[in-house]
């Protein structure tokens, strides 16, 4: 193998990115670790060293903030403030709480660094491509309907008050998806950190943050998955305290149209689903950057990615084209952090200048 055994407590919950315990030399505890259901994906948290003795009070807390997320950010339900921003679309700016103030503000930072590749307002392509339905439609959208609704997409067009949210133009939609459960996680990662809490994971659906160490003297490690088998790694890699990591593929979810796999991330330049990319995985300094970024990267690919990088300190990326023979480019970074697994030892490429 490389370097490490795989211990018996690996967590086979994320999409895409899963926490990993490797067992270690000395009589090392291991984590202990809760998971639940929440926001449509399993949520975890996992708590070492002195930690391991709160776990149960820990993670009640974390669920319960989670939820009060979900509340507040589902995009399904018409009594949340997101449901409530959309149904006044065009006509009122909605009083809404400092945290989804906060969250639609970072939200279209992300979309001004990505030059408009990340953009929260893709709802109503989201609708139009099936993807908020249980029937998917039995041919690709007409490019008429594509360019008619392109035009109720814009996240220049939402307007945020001190404690308002404003989607100038009717029959706009606000979609947090590609950014809620990052910035969830960084919300669980604070309020357990205020209540005291010093070495821990907090994974939701794949967007992981860590703080402090697993064990004395070792990082907390995440295993990559392999965008073409999600049975296997790509590799690991270790954490620094405070990192948080995201991945975005075109693997997991999708809807079938004529036969053909459409990814559920839409490029908002072109309104059709990115095609070209099967996975890019991101490591940055909070887990609402990680998951932006990771379907900003997504869409922009491989070199525009790159460059739209270098604005983003401590962030790096993994990116995985959908094409064989498969390969990995990886930035700088991350190179020497990563531990691929043997079949990806010659198929990664540094994206060092
Ligand atoms: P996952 O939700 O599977 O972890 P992502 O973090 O990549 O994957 O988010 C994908 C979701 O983001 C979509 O389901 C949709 O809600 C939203 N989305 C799709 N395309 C974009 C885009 N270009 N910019 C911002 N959000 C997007
Ligand atoms: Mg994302």
């Amino acid at each position: 193998m490389n370097g490490f055994a795989r211990g018996p407590w690996a967590a086979r919950l994320a999409v895409g990115v899963l926490a990993i315990f490797a067992a270690g030399c000395g009589r090392e505890e291991p984590p202990v670790s809760n998971s639940f259901a929440v926001m449509g994906t399993y949520g975890s948290i996992m708590l070492s060293g002195a930690d391991r003795g709160r776990a149960d009070e820990w993670a009640s807390i974390a669920q319960n903030k989670l939820k009060e997320l979900e509340r507040a950010w589902s995009v399904f339900r018409s009594g949340s403030e997101v449901g409530r921003i959309n149904a006044a679309a065009g006509d009122a700016p909605v009083p809404v709480s400092a945290v989804t103030r906060d969250a639609v503000a970072a939200a279209i930072r992300y979309g001004s660094l990505s030059g408009g590749a990340f953009d929260v307002t893709v709802g109503p392509l989201m609708k139009l491509w099936g993807f908020r339905s249980d029937v998917p439609p039995d041919q690709p959208p007409p490019p008429e309907a594509i360019r008619e609704t392109l035009e109720r997409v814009g996240f220049r067009r939402i307007v945020v008050g001190p404690n308002t949210v404003f989607l100038e133009r009717p029959g706009m939609v606000l979609d947090l998806g590609g950014i809620a459960k990052g910035l969830a996680v960084d919300a669980v990662c604070e309020e357990l950190r205020r209540r005291g809490a010093r070495n821990f994971l907090v994974n939701l659906g794949g967007n992981i943050r860590v703080f402090g160490r697993v064990g004395p003297k070792r990082p907390w490690r995440v295993g990559v998955r392999d965008p073409f088998d999600r049975e296997k790694l790509l590799g690991v890699l270790a954490l620094e305290s405070g990192e948080a990591v995201a991945t975005s593929g075109n693997y997991e979810r999708f809807v079938e149209i004529g036969g053909r796999r459409y990814a559920h991330i839409l490029d908002p330049r072109t309104g059709r689903p990115v095609e070209g990319m099967a996975g890019v995985t991101v490591v940055a300094r909070s887990a609402g950057e990680a998951d932006a970024m990771s379907t900003a990267l997504f869409v922009l690919g491989v070199e525009r990615g790159r460059e739209a990088l270098r604005y983003v300190p401590g962030c790096h990326a993994v990116f995985i084209p959908d094409r064989r023979p498969a390969e990995a480019f990886v930035t700088g970074g991350l190179m020497r952090r990563m531990q691929p697994e043997i079949g990806w030892m010659l198929r990664m490429r540094s994206l060092d200048p």
